[in-house]
């Protein structure tokens, strides 16, 4: 630190006498909160409650566009900081990633204004999109998507993904994140699949707590200029939408939205997160924004949640113009913030949003004490934050931005996600002195590996900031030498000045290839999207892809399919011709390389399904599906799995090396309330090279009052084995576990009995009280 910044950090300090600079406990933070709080005008606390785009400050012709290179509109940033009071900026600018140096510059301008220029200086806390690695920062660490992070089963890849975004956000001075998903992958319809961590309730659990971790440290520690405040999306019910279409109507009732949907959002909140972000659409013909019952009664009440419910882009507006449940914006504002939304993200028009709250205080139509408990808690959150003592953070003092390490780190969760399929006659892996076409529109493309929401919201401009990393051709051809290895695409994502369609591409080229080479490597699935515009209409891949693949499949060489994609595009027309299948789903930046790493054998593959990967579109049914009847056939008897016919179901994953499951154990046959049951299996490799192998608990209900579910999963564990060695993995599990929610929407465990699943073995146990 030279003088001039300890002077002014010295005179930062005195002036806000309020805030020491010190780390603070929580009854102090209570204090200090409380002490600014009563020194507040309506409309100083209002302007709290706004959230600006970055364009709205930018300069530029009008505030949805800036210039390039982008510069603060000083008049603007003052009207919104000064004459407004905003307290929160967000995003980044006409979308896509700047140099972190560049968000120190813009982050220091902002923080100069509300620091010094506004009556209580009050510092913005500024809010950005950072999914999987900071990703609107040129050269910072991308990960695998959460959807890949699931498919590890490690949750310390979800710790590590967080831990390094963290550091990476705040090298850019940013200090609060908009992640992690935690809806319910259950729909593979919806666009924004890949932004969680799939179809299962518990594993989506364990993965979250891990993430808030790795985001905001252990309690109380969030303060730490390395660590974020974390924000979970999307606050509730959000990715089951009716259509499968994003922001379209879902129709949830509320056992189903409590059992299913609920249970991650709760632990994360037990774990200390921050701030929530409320889901964009309408449940049971409920504005969510709008819902008090969902937002105050079950957010804010049942779970004790004490930090900031920000709403989703305009959905304040949204519940005008879109949903129609309110005549003018100033209902509309009033409807959400009686409903119990803190922050509105205006995003644009935030003059509006605060002169509609102030009247709406005035006339009473919204009670001052509303305000300022939405207030006191962007207040708390500001100062857990140590904006005042700290309201700028500079790349120089992170030097591992962009490592070696945080690389290494990234690789590793690809690595361990990635999930081999299917492999006829053991072809994987593959001898490296071998030629090999690699084909299809994802081998080139840094951009599929990435997914949406990596250098701009729809990952369209990856091109621009990716170069230095591998794509799957890149990496074949680093792994085997460029001269054993042919590339024609056979199809291509082009451009079409709006959207990127698929078109042929050196198809006959393709074909003619694989007639002289030994084995095909095809790389197919999806280009990147994330919300509306990743809506579907069939979620079957592609014809042209599918047309590819079988008239690879009918030159008679082994193809190898590689899918890389955010959901799973039915492959039921082509898989039967496929002599491998492998899923990357969305590994990022260093994904070529686990793959090649894979394929070569120089990784034994480890991952798992995180969802049920359907054959046909019209057979969407999760694992935790209810039996129900086939068509009688004409001979013997009925058959209760008809709608259940999956590709691959949830949990399965193939290894280089075989496991064999022995001698499962519980340590009880009968328990009671709050009692433990301990089971454990033996686990063995059975082959001749080391594996990791994810052990699976589920129970089965085997009679309950509500039809029960085939199976659930329980506790799963990700174990390590050399070729020959056991090891015996145990879990504990109680009556809580085993509960469902009943048409009374309280979870309840019945007395019966249980059936407990092992890779395979059962046991039955007996619940009684
Ligand atoms: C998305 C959110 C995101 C927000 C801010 C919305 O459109 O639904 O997930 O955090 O934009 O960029």
């Amino acid at each position: 630190m030279n003088n001039t910044k300890i002077i002014s950090a010295l005179v930062l300090c005195a002036t806000l006498s309020f805030v020491s600079c010190s780390v603070k406990s929580g009854n102090e933070t209570d204090k200090k909160v409380e002490t600014l709080l009563s020194q507040m005008t309506l409309e100083e606390k209002v302007g709290q409650m706004a959230q600006i785009t970055l364009d709205a400050v930018g300069n530029g012709d009008d505030v949805y566009t800036s210039k390039i290179p982008f510069a603060i509109d000083t008049a603007r940033l003052r009207n919104a900081l000064v004459n407004y009071h905003v307290g929160s900026i967000l995003n980044t600018t006409n979308n896509y990633a700047l140099p972190p140096a560049q968000w120190n510059q813009i982050i220091a301008e902002i923080q100069q204004v509300a620091t010094h220029d506004t009556r209580l200086k009050i510092p913005v806390i500024y809010g950005i999109d950072a999914m999987h690695g900071a990703t609107y920062a040129v050269g910072a660490t991308m990960f695998p998507q959460e959807i890949t992070l699931a498919a590890s089963f490690n949750p310390d890849n979800a710790y590590n993904t967080a831990k390094v975004c963290a550091y990476e956000t705040r090298a850019c001075g940013i200090p609060w994140n908009f992640s992690p998903v935690l809806d319910l992958g259950a729909d593979p319809r919806f666009s924004r699949q890949f932004e969680g961590f799939g179809e299962d309730p518990y594993l989506i659990t364990e993965m979250g707590k891990e993430m808030i971790k790795g985001y905001q440290g252990v309690t109380d520690s969030v303060g730490n200029p390395v660590k974020v405040a974390a924000c979970l999306k999307h606050f509730l019910g959000y990715s089951v939408p009716f259509s499968g279409k994003d922001r379209t109507p879902a129709y949830i009732p509320e056992n189903i939205l409590r059992e299913y949907h609920l249970a991650p959002f709760k632990a994360a909140v037990k774990e200390g997160v921050e701030s929530v972000m409320i889901n964009s659409g309408i449940i049971n013909g409920v504005s969510v924004h709008a819902s008090h019952d969902i937002i105050t009664k079950l957010l804010k009440e049942e779970l004790g949640f004490q930090g900031i419910v920000v709403t989703d882009w305009m959905d304040i507006i949204n519940l005008q113009k879109r949903d129609k449940i309110a005549q003018t914006n100033k209902e509309a504002v009033k409807l959400a913030i009686n409903a119990g939304i803190d922050m509105s993200m205006v995003p644009y028009d935030y003059e509006n949003f605060c002169k509609d709250l102030i009247s709406l205080v005035n006339e009473g139509e919204v009670k001052e004490s509303r305000i300022d408990d939405a207030v006191r808690r962007i207040l708390k959150v500001k100062m857990k934050l140590g904006l005042w003592e700290k309201p700028v953070t500079k790349l120089a003092d992170y030097p591992k931005f962009g490592s070696k390490e945080h690389a290494q780190l990234s690789y590793n969760a690809a690595a361990e996600a990635i999930t081999l399929l299917k492999n006829t006659n053991d072809i994987l892996p593959l001898q490296k002195n071998i030629k090999v076409l690699v084909t299809g529109p994802n081998a080139n493309e840094m951009r599929c590996l990435n997914g949406g929401w990596t250098y701009s919201w729809q990952g369209d401009k990856v091109d621009r900031f990716a170069g230095q990393y591998n794509t799957i051709l890149e990496a074949v051809q680093n792994k085997i030498g460029v001269g054993n290895v042919q590339y024609f695409p056979g199809v291509s994502y082009k451009n079409n000045g709006k959207y990127f369609e698929q078109a042929e591409d050196k198809f006959q080229e393709a074909i003619a290839a694989a007639r002289n080479v030994d084995v095909v490597v095809l790389c197919e699935g999806e280009n990147t999207y994330t919300e509306k515009p990743g809506d579907l209409n069939d979620l079957i891949l592609n014809e042209l892809q599918i047309k590819l693949a079988n008239e690879l499949a009918k030159t008679g060489k082994p193809v190898i399919l590689v899918l890389n994609e955010g959901r799973p595009r039915c492959i039921s027309d082509i898989e039967p011709g496929m002599k491998a299948v492998i899923q990357t789903y969305l590994p990022g930046n260093y994904g070529g390389d686990a793959l090649a790493d894979i394929l070569w054998g120089d990784v034994n593959p480890s991952g798992k399904l995180p969802y049920t990967y359907p054959a046909f579109p019209n057979s969407i049914v999760n694992y935790y599906h209810k039996l129900s009847e086939e068509q009688k056939p004409s001979e013997g008897a009925y058959k209760y799995e008809s709608d259940y016919n999956p590709q691959y179901e949830f949990g399965f994953g193939l290894s280089y090396t075989t496991f064999e499951y022995s001698n499962m154990k519980v340590s009880s046959n009968t328990f009671g309330k709050n009692e433990k049951i301990k089971v454990s299996v033996n686990v063995k490799n059975t082959g001749s090279r080391e594996g990791k192998e994810t052990v699976l608990l589920f129970s089965s209900d085997l009679y309950a009052t509500i039809t029960p579910d085939v199976k659930r999963l329980r506790r799963f564990k990700k174990i390590n084995l050399a070729p020959g060695e056991v090891k015996t993995v145990s879990f504990e599990i109680s009556d809580k576990d085993l509960a469902f929610v009943d048409t009374n929407n309280q979870f309840i465990t019945e007395p019966g009995e249980f059936e407990l699943s092992l890779g395979g073995l059962k046991s039955k146990i007996t619940y009684k009280y």
